[in-house]
């Protein structure tokens, strides 16, 4: 297995030239590192060389290794990019810092309980199914500026950037395109897109995040 640490530093490079070739400020794109199917052992090392921003796409599996890791590196922030079932939101709330997934009302419902029972408020970002692919979450486009303001309004939550995740076979442009344009029609400022594949492409359309696992980690 190739050194995450060596390639981590290798994507920190590589998103310095993209924000550099788009005129973006030097910084102005976070680096997620999706540690998921990894075992603690192996993010240990990548947080020890200064990586404190990770994504996990189930609340389960991020359960059993990060309270651990949160103990012993506090300033880790933690994301959740997979979906979410509304039986988990106690769980998501208590352990994530970012709640990228947020997609349906029900969702809105439940997080915005365990907000306000907890005391405890992971920032919140709203997954669009920009493909408007069937088996893919994410809230469909034309609906997302209005549950953008339907989560504010009735949920009292703060929704603060859009995230998605292109079709497989397409283009990641158009997509990465209509996200940044439904992220300025609804009001918000962040926009998770790219992946170890096309996140270069991702920063030249805008992204403030992008979430990289196999470029750091290697295959799953
Ligand atoms: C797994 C995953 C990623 C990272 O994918 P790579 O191609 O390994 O970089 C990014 N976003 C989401 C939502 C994921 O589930």
């Amino acid at each position: 297995m190739a050194n995450a640490v060596e390639q981590l530093f290798a994507v920190k490079v590589r998103i310095a030239a993209a924000e550099r070739e788009a005129g973006r400020d030097a910084g102005a794109v976070t680096l997620v590192a999706v540690s998921k199917t990894f075992e603690a052992a192996d993010i240990r090392p990548v947080i020890e060389a200064g990586q404190h921003v990770f994504g996990e796409n189930r609340v389960q599996e991020a359960q059993a290794k990060w309270p651990a890791l949160k103990a012993a590196f506090p300033e880790i922030e933690l994301h959740l990019i997979g979906p979410l079932q509304s039986n988990k939101a106690k769980e998501a709330v208590a352990l994530f810092d970012v709640i990228e997934t947020i997609d349906r009302e029900k969702i809105a419902v439940e997080l915005a309980k365990e907000i306000a029972r907890q005391g405890r408020t992971p920032r919140l970002h709203m997954q669009v199914n920009t493909g408007s692919e069937p088996q893919k979450a994410g809230i469909e486009p034309r609906e997302a500026v209005a549950f953008v303001a339907r989560c504010r309004e009735v949920h009292g939550l703060a929704i603060e950037g859009l995230m998605c995740i292109p079709p497989a076979d397409e283009n990641p442009g158009p997509h990465f395109a209509l996200l940044e344009k439904l992220s300025k029609e609804a009001g918000v400022a962040k926009l998770s897109m790219g992946m170890s594949g096309d996140y270069e492409t991702a920063i030249a359309f805008g992204a403030t995040s992008v979430r990289v696992g196999s470029a750091i980690f290697g295959s799953r």
